[in-house]
C-alpha cells in the first residue's frame, strides 16, 4: 500500500493532451508500458505519451478499465489524501445545502474518488467500494470519514458485481463496531426507514430526493400511480403533499414491505394501495380497464447495462411510457426516468416523443430532471451523469 511518490511504479500512456488531462479513466489498450511491478490495486504514477506527468491512480491489471486517476498532483495517495478529499466532498455539500439527514457524501468520479461511494443515513456512513484499489484502503477511508463527520458506525456494502470484476471479496457488514439495524431519516416533510445492508443501492434511492420533492409539490388532489415504487419514495411525498390516492407497483415483495412501512410511518397507509406485479403487465391491464391517473411516475431499473443492447432498452422504455401516457387524463402529469448509463438525455427524449406519437397525446415539458445535487456531475466526465427524466403534462 506504499504510496511514496518517488518509488511508485510508472504507467506510460500512448496518448497525451485533451481528454488525457481531464478524464480519469485509462483503458488497458491505452497503456504503452509499465515501469516497476505494481501490485493489483496499488497506486501508480501515470506518464502521458509526451513524457509528462499525468496523475496518480489506482491500477488493476485484471479489468479493461485498468487505471482511474485520483489526483493530477504529484502527491502521496495516503490517509491524509483521503481525509482531504472526503472533507472537500462534505464542504461542497454543506455549501450547497445538501448535507441533510440522508445524502450521498462521496460520489465516485464526481468527487475525485473514482470507485468509492459513501452515503450518510443519520449518524451511519455506508461505504461501497467498486474497485480493488478502494477496497484495499478502506481503513484510510473510514478514518477520513470519521474525521469529517464524526465517530459514527461504518457499514460496508461493496458492490458484488464490481467486486467480481475487480477481483476482491465484497464485504457486507459493520467495519468495526456495530450500528443500528435501521435508521429513520427525514427527507423534507417525509420520513423513511432505511434497512442497512438490505435492499437496493445502499438501502435507499438518494439520487431521486430532489425529484421526489419536485413531483410532490404538484401532487395535491391527484390520483397517483407510482410504478417501480421500491420503498414508496414518490408515493409518500405525493400523498404527504395532498394527493388523493396512490397505487404502488413493484415486483419485489421486500420493496413493497418497505413501502408499506414508510407509508405507515408517515400516517398515509389508508390512501395507498400496494400491488406486487410486473409493472409492464399491470400498465397494460390498467390501460384495458381505461383507468385514469392525475400523476404517473415511471422509475424503472436500468433496462441495459451495455451499449450494444440500447435498441432492446428503447423498446422497453417506449412500451412503459406509451402505456403511462394513455393513463393520463387532461392535465395529468408523467414523471418518467431512465437510470441506464448508456441512455443519453437526447435518446430518452426521443423515445418519449415516439411513445407520445403512438399514444396520440400532446405533452408539455415542464422540466428536464436529473440526479440530485449530492451526485455531482463533472462536465469533463459525462459518465458521472446517469439519471435523466422528464416531467410532462398532458394537454
Ligand atoms: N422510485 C424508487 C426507486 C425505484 S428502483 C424510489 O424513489 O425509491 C426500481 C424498482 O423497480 C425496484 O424496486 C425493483 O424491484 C422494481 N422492478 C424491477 N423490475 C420490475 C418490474 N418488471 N415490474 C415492477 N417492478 C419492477
Amino acid at each position: 500500500m506504499s504510496s511514496d511518490d518517488g518509488n511508485r511504479p510508472r504507467l506510460h500512456l500512448t496518448r497525451a493532451g485533451g481528454r488525457t488531462r481531464v478524464h480519469p479513466w485509462i483503458y488497458r489498450g491505452e497503456i504503452a508500458g509499465l515501469e516497476g511491478e505494481p501490485e493489483p490495486g496499488a497506486a501508480v504514477t501515470v506518464i502521458d505519451g509526451s513524457g509528462a506527468f499525468a496523475g496518480v491512480g489506482f491500477y488493476n491489471p485484471r479489468t479493461s478499465l485498468a487505471c482511474r486517476i485520483l489526483t493530477r498532483r504529484e502527491e502521496a495517495v495516503d490517509a491524509a489524501f483521503f481525509a482531504a478529499r472526503i472533507a472537500g466532498a462534505l464542504a461542497y455539500r454543506r455549501a450547497a445545502g445538501l448535507a441533510s439527514d440522508a445524502y450521498r457524501l462521496v460520489w465516485s468520479e464526481g468527487d475525485g474518488l473514482p470507485g468509492l461511494v459513501v452515503d450518510r443515513y443519520g449518524a451511519v456512513s455506508v461505504v461501497q467500494c467498486f474497485t480493488l484499489g478502494m477496497s484495499r484502503v478502506i481503513d484510510w477511508i473510514a478514518a477520513g470519514l470519521r474525521a469529517a463527520v464524526g465517530d459514527g458506525p461504518v457499514y460496508l456494502a461493496d458492490d458484488p458485481a464490481g467486486a467480481r470484476l475487480e477481483g476482491f471479496e465484497p464485504r457486507r457488514g459493520w467495519l468495526d463496531r456495530e450500528g443500528p439495524e435501521t435508521v429513520t431519516v427525514r427527507e423534507g416533510d417525509a420520513r423513511f426507514r432505511v434497512r442497512l445492508g438490505a435492499g437496493h443501492k445502499t438501502g435507499f434511492y438518494l439520487d431521486q430526493a430532489e425529484n421526489r420533492a419536485r413531483v410532490g409539490r404538484r401532487a395535491a388532489g391527484r390520483r397517483v400511480l407510482d410504478a417501480f415504487s421500491y420503498s414508496g419514495g414518490f408515493a409518500v411525498h405525493a400523498l404527504a403533499a395532498g394527493a388523493e390516492h396512490a397505487i404502488c407497483l413493484d415486483s419485489s415483495p421486500e420493496a413493497l414491505a418497505g413501502a408499506r412501512e414508510n407509508l405507515a410511518l408517515n400516517g398515509l397507509a389508508e390512501r395507498a394501495e400496494l400491488r406486487e406485479v410486473n409493472a409492464f403487465d399491470e400498465l397494460r391491464r390498467l390501460e384495458r380497464e381505461h383507468a385514469r391517473f392525475g400523476l404517473v411516475i415511471l422509475d424503472p431499473p436500468p433496462f441495459t447495462r451495455r451499449r450494444d443492447a440500447l435498441e432492446a432498452a428503447r423498446r422497453g422504455y417506449k412500451e412503459i411510457n406509451l402505456r403511462a401516457m394513455r393513463l393520463l387524463g387532461p392535465g395529468g402529469l408523467l414523471a418518467t426516468f431512465s437510470c441506464s448509463h448508456h441512455v443519453s438525455p437526447a435518446f430518452f427524449e426521443d423515445v418519449c416523443r415516439a411513445a407520445a406519437e403512438d399514444a396520440g397525446v400532446t405533452l408539455r415539458t415542464l422540466g428536464a430532471l436529473t440526479q440530485s445535487g449530492d451526485h455531482p456531475v463533472l462536465l469533463t466526465v459525462p459518465e458521472t451523469r446517469y439519471l435523466k427524466g422528464l416531467l410532462l403534462e398532458r394537454l
